[in-house]
Order: structure tokens, then C-alpha cells, then sequence
């Protein structure tokens, strides 16, 4: 990796994102220095510009940063990390630099959404009334809405198939949520199928 460290006194941008969601957590400095040690040990080292010094992040916390991926940008003067990071990362107490966790989309946020509705037992809400009846009953539902969704494409009407297909992975998110089973697991399942 040939980063121009010259270009700003030594130190080159990086920034820190959480390799699930995307969500960007902070920006930081490095030297060469803090390169390496960052890519030899594999858990984030920054220059502190205020501490004037190697800053390993969770130095003190213990909220380190494992790296998951390093890249470089265009024109070699910017650092792009993805990592794991464990517990917060601002020092604010928030969970990134830039606000509280998001997730990485509408999905995502569905499959939390659900879960809220079974873990707190949500009167009234057909979630978990369905959860309720147990994962026999849930998993048929799937059976019954993947159905649906192969009889509508035979037909041409696209807005009844779209909606079966969202029928679908509604009741999915409810399968893998009676399975213990999140949504990240099986993500990481066909990434790790499309090598
Ligand atoms: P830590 O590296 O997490 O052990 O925190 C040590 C010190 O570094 C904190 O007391 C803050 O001054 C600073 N610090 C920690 N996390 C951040 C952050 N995300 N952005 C800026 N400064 C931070
Ligand atoms: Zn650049
Ligand atoms: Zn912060
Ligand atoms: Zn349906």
C-alpha cells in the first residue's frame, strides 16, 4: 500500500467504519508509524494530534477497534478501515463519533423492529401474536407465503408478486428471530459463499 504520508505534516486522514453496518464511527490521524503497528496488530493505532503520540484507541477504555479491511483512497492521501469495534468508540459515551448505532438499512431496522414487538410481547401486534402460536406455526406461514409469491410469478402483475415477495421476508425475519437466528448470520453466510 503506497499511502503518501508527506502531503500534511506525516499524517494522512483515516477513516473508521464499522464493518456490519457500514455506519461511519470516526475520523483519526496516522503517521507510518501508526500505519504499521495498525497492520501489524491488527487493532487500531492513531497519532493523536492533541496527545502528540502513538494513540492506540481503546487504550484506556479497552474499546479497541479490530481491522477487518484497509483501503486506500483515489489519490493515496485518505485511509478508509473497517472494523469490529467492541462496546462505544466516543469517548462522549455515544456509540459512534457521529451519533448513536444505525443499522445498514430498512431491513435491518425491520428485523429489529420485530424483535422489539416478540421480546416485549406487544399486545395487539400481529408479529407476535404469530410468534406466539410457535415455529411450527411461523415456518408454515413461510411455506404458505413462498407459495404465494411462486404462484404470482406465473402471472404478469408485478405489484401482487412485489407484495407476496415482501409478505415473504416479513415472515422470514420472523422464522430466523424463532430460530435465534439473525439476519447479519445468514448475510455472512453468502458473503462468505461469494469469494
Ligand atoms: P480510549 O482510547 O478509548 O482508551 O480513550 C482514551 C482517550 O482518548 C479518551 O479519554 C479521549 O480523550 C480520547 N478518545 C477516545 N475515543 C475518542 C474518539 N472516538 N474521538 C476522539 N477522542 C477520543
Ligand atoms: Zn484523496
Ligand atoms: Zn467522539
Ligand atoms: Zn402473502
Amino acid at each position: 500500500m503506497n499511502i503518501n504520508f508527506n502531503k500534511s505534516d506525516g499524517l494522512v486522514p483515516v477513516i473508521i467504519q464499522d464493518n456490519r453496518t457500514l455506519q461511519v464511527l470516526m475520523l483519526g490521524y496516522m503517521n507510518e508509524e501508526a500505519f504499521e503497528k495498525t497492520k501489524s496488530e491488527g487493532i487500531v493505532t492513531f497519532f493523536s494530534r492533541s496527545k502528540n503520540r502513538l494513540w492506540t484507541k481503546g487504550e484506556e477504555s479497552g474499546n479497541f477497534l479490530t481491522v477487518k479491511n484497509i483501503e486506500i483512497d483515489c489519490d493515496n492521501d485518505t485511509i478508509l478501515i473497517k472494523v469490529i469495534p467492541k462496546n462505544i468508540v466516543c469517548h462522549t459515551g455515544s456509540f459512534s463519533c457521529f451519533g448513536e448505532k444505525s443499522s445498514k438499512g430498512f431491513l435491518y431496522e425491520l428485523e429489529e423492529n420485530v424483535g422489539q414487538r416478540i421480546n416485549e410481547k406487544t399486545e395487539g401486534s400481529y408479529t407476535y401474536s404469530l410468534f406466539q402460536r410457535g415455529i411450527n406455526k411461523v415456518a408454515q406461514k413461510v411455506g404458505e407465503e413462498a407459495v404465494e409469491l411462486v404462484i404470482e410469478s406465473k402471472d404478469d402483475n408485478d405489484d401482487l408478486f412485489k407484495n407476496e415477495a415482501a409478505d415473504l421476508l416479513y415472515h422470514f425475519l420472523i422464522l430466523l428471530k424463532a430460530k435465534n437466528i439473525s439476519l447479519g448470520d445468514i448475510e455472512e453466510i453468502l458473503m462468505s459463499r461469494d469469494k
